[in-house]
């Protein structure tokens, strides 16, 4: 990927730093791990906190929205693609992108929705300057998810319903995988369901903050 800002080479160091924090949290699959090494985090955040984007913390990104912290993403991704590369994935809550781009590089092709346009479009040129071709952007409620690309092997939910929205579960492909943060603020847990040939499979992964899946569009 390209580096406009050119500030790659310098940050070099923070982001092996990151990687080795994300390995002591747990992480394992090292092709998670040089995804979230070479994905530059940096350009997904404003210039002014460019410098913070290898900590291991979330960051605002405006309209009272913030970019995941890493940790999450790579934990969220490990659960996705324990069984290797997907072809279909779904992304709801898309933000600045930045989960959008680790799972462009190891998905056949991502569908992320976002409710808030300015994010949506903002995102849209973000991917494009990365030469990132692979992700469909649409300005949408994601509690619907994108009948017309269903079914999915797999679908990232950033942002927390108090309940797992139907049309999630009815757009997973037998056998694939949905992960979701569920509840309210202060409790809310991370989930991974699976479809098998009988109905799902739940799993509750950890204690989790999201910000809340809002109704509609902005
Ligand atoms: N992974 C993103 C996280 C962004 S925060 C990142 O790293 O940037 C969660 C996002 O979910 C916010 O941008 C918010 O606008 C969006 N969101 C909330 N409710 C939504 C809905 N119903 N449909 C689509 N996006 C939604």
């Amino acid at each position: 990927m390209t580096d406009p800002r050119g500030i790659g080479l310098t940050s070099q160091r923070a982001r092996n730093r990151l990687v080795d924090q994300l390995r002591g949290m747990g992480i394992r699959n090292e092709v998670v791990l040089e995804v979230m090494r070479t994905t530059p985090r940096h350009l997904f955040v404003d210039e002014a906190l460019a410098s913070r984007a290898y900590e291991n913390t979330a960051l605002p990104i405006g309209f009272g929205q913030t970019i995941s912290q890493p940790y999450i993403v790579a934990a969220m991704t490990e659960a996705l693609y324990a069984s290797g590369s997907l072809e279909r994935v779904l992304e709801v809550g898309a933000g600045c992108g930045y989960q959008s781009a680790v799972l462009a590089q190891l998905s056949g092709r991502v569908f992320s929705i976002e409710r808030i346009a300015a994010l949506a479009n903002k995102l849209r040129s973000r991917l494009h300057e990365l030469r990132i071709n692979n992700v469909r952007v649409r300005h949408g409620d994601g509690f619907l998810g994108w009948p017309e690309h269903a079914p999915f092997d797999a679908i990232l939910v950033a942002a927390a319903p108090v309940g797992i929205p139907e049309p999630l579960l009815q757009q997973l492909a037998l056998g694939g995988r949905l992960i979701i943060p569920v509840g309210r603020a202060g409790s809310q847990e991370l989930r991974l369901v699976t479809r098998t040939a009988s109905g799902f499979e739940d799993t509750v992964l950890e204690r989790v903050s999201f910000v809340p899946l809002l109704d509609g569009v902005s």
